[in-house]
């Protein structure tokens, strides 16, 4: 187990190939601050990757105390063997007493290598913190557990992008910054990184940093059924999301699946077109800022979460409302 040397909360801050920081690191900077001050450490934002000088900007500039820098070439993409034992080395040597981590595919799977590696605990998907307690869905989200770790240090714990809203960035404070090296030999990296493909090229499909969301559920009726879904989303500026059941109907990609087995996001608006509101669904969405539902069921469970609601057929529903909405922005 690794020994805890200081009360300091660390955020695993993961960097983009720009060398800018992924929004979820950003965003848990605000628990962060307020965990760190209840058990009077510091707040440290740690960078790895290439180039990263535009991370630990972001960083100086939404609220970190301190920064530890690993920049290197061989950290440019994300490398588990590579990334395990350069923070498996600063924890040992620094001595944290929790660190947070986003729930990136990259963090899910960083976040176990390194607690095993270190013989400590990983609270996955948390969607609350606190310094004695930590609360995450279980059995289908259906349930809630809080889940302790009383005994062992670093305290691990993943957290989804868009659980935590990030603040407005602030003024850039000239805070520490401490840089290290970590050697990683080739034989300590045991996958090598041949080609990086764009997937998603021609439909990046960003949910998590969507300011307007749109989303289609079974009750669109069909893959026809987006087209509407769409054309508001266009007027609106805003991405297409969809519930679990349109995306098993093979309706849209899962790309744009929200919920808990796929993106959390948290809008200033989210429309829900034809969608019910199953705990899963609402896992993902709840902490929207402003949500809307459509739907013909006056007692569908979504109207509980909604803060504006609209009875009635999505399919009469959505060309209206696109249509008044074109009219006022003159499109
Ligand atoms: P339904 O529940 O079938 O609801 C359709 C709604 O459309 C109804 O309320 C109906 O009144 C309305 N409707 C029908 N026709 C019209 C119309 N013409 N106009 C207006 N309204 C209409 N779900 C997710 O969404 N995301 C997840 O990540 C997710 N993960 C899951 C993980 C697990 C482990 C499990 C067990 C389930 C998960 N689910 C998830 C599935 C979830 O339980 C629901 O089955 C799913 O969210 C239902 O999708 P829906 O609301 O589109 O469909």
């Amino acid at each position: 187990m690794a020994v805890e040397k200081t009360k300091d909360l660390w955020v695993f801050i993961e960097t983009e190939d720009e060398g800018t920081a992924k929004s979820v690191g950003l965003e848990l900077l605000v628990p962060g601050r307020r965990l760190a001050d209840k058990q009077n450490g510091k707040l440290v934002a740690v960078i790895l990757g290439s180039n990263v000088a535009p991370a630990l900007e972001a960083v100086k500039a939404h609220g970190a105390d301190e920064a530890i820098v690993v920049d290197q070439p061989e950290l440019k993409h994300y490398n588990t063997d590579a990334y395990a034992k350069v923070l498996c080395e600063l924890i040992e040597k620094y001595g944290p007493s929790v660190m947070l981590i986003g729930a990136t595919n990259n963090g899910r799977d960083i976040g176990p290598r390194i607690s095993c590696r270190l013989g400590t605990g990983l609270t996955a998907d948390c969607t609350a913190l606190d310094i004695d307690d930590e609360t995450r869905p279980a059995f289908g989200g259906n349930l809630m557990a809080t889940i302790m770790c009383p005994d062992h240090r670093p305290q691990l714990g993943t957290v989804r992008p868009g659980v935590f809203k990030k603040s407005e960035p602030g003024e850039v404070k000239d805070i520490p910054v401490i840089k290290e090296k970590v050697e990683i030999t080739d034989a300590e990296k045991r996958v090598e990184l041949l080609e990086v493909i764009n997937e998603m090229a021609g439909e990046l499909v960003d949910l998590e940093n969507a300011e307007i969301i749109v989303s289609g559920g079974r009750g669109v009726g069909g893959p026809e059924g987006f087209a509407p879904v769409r054309e508001l989303a266009e007027v609106l500026g805003a991405t297409v999301g969809a519930s679990r059941a349109a995306v098993d109907a093979g309706w849209i990609p899962h790309a744009h699946q929200v919920g808990q087995t796929g993106k959390t996001v948290g809008p200033k608006i989210y429309i829900a077109c034809g969608i019910s509101g199953a705990i899963q669904h609402l896992a993902g969405m709840s902490s929207s800022d402003v949500i809307i539902a459509i739907n013909k069921d006056p007692d569908a469970p979504i109207f509980n979460v909604a803060d504006y609601g609209l009875v009635g057929d999505l399919k009469v529903v959505l060309p209206i409302l696109t249509e008044k909405i074109r009219k006022y922005k003159g499109l």
